[in-house]
């Protein structure tokens, strides 16, 4: 089933920050969670100090702790990076028959049109497994990469829930997560994180591309300051996946 829905002219993906200052370290931005949703209902980031992952669905703003508990957050929280789109689906689509057996990244390949733009995507449906991880709050100005390392993860099976997110295109790795990046929220929204395996049984995909892309820089001492001059990408590989 295909339901066609083409009309964002004007809209975009926000990022409050570009990615490679949370990679490097940056975990403390004065954007708070009212700002960031004037750009969208939809999105993932995390907060300051790096204490959770966020998933943003329906206009609700969750933090995952780092126990896989989520819950839903307040406007004045703050967030050192984030990202956000008004999601309204171009397709909708159930996926059946040979598809079930695809990994869920060739998946997602098969149904985006281009590489070069940019995708909000929502996964609804169940899972046979999902992994997902979550951040430990931390001190500022500890690289992303060492973070991760001493990530949790929590694995999940026969789950129901969502998964939403974006796919980048390669040459924006400085300002956005390249390739796939999606969040996790199971169906009553009390646990979740940022997904890194997952083995798909019935979902549907909402996929929307967004045209343009919005890049937030915060006037702190602290990005204003940064040398952000480093290469992050293998660092962000690392990191995210
Ligand atoms: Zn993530």
């Amino acid at each position: 089933m295909k339901k066609l829905k083409p009309d964002h002219k004007g809209k975009a993906v926000y990022l409050s920050a570009p990615v490679n200052a949370l990679v490097q370290g940056y975990y403390e931005q004065n954007t708070t969670i009212a700002e960031i949703k004037e750009h969208g209902d939809f999105g993932l980031g995390t907060f300051n100090d790096l204490d959770g992952e966020m998933v943003i669905l329906d206009n609700i703003v969750y933090q995952v702790k780092d126990d896989g508990m989520a819950y839903p957050v307040g406007d004045d929280k703050e967030t050192p990076f984030a990202c956000l789109t008004f999601f309204t689906p171009d397709t909708v689509e159930e996926i059946n028959g040979e598809r079930l057996d695809v990994p869920l990244e060739e998946l997602l390949n098969l149904l985006i049109p281009s590489a070069n733009m940019l995708y909000a995507i929502r996964i609804d449906g169940e899972f046979k497994y999902i992994k997902t991880r979550s951040v430990p709050r931390q001190e500022n100005y500890r690289p992303l990469v060492e973070v991760a390392r001493e990530q949790p993860t929590f694995e999940y099976h026969e789950i129901k829930g969502t998964l939403g997110g974006f796919y980048t295109p390669q040459f924006m790795a400085s300002l956005n997560v390249p390739g796939y990046h999606l969040h996790f929220m199971n169906e009553d929204r009390t646990r979740g994180g940022h997904m890194l395996e997952c083995e798909f049984k019935e979902i549907t995909v909402g996929l929307q591309h967004v045209p343009r892309l919005e890049v937030g820089l915060p006037l702190t001492i602290d990005y204003l300051t940064a040398d952000l001059t480093e290469d992050t990408r293998r660092d962000l590989e690392e990191a995210e996946h």
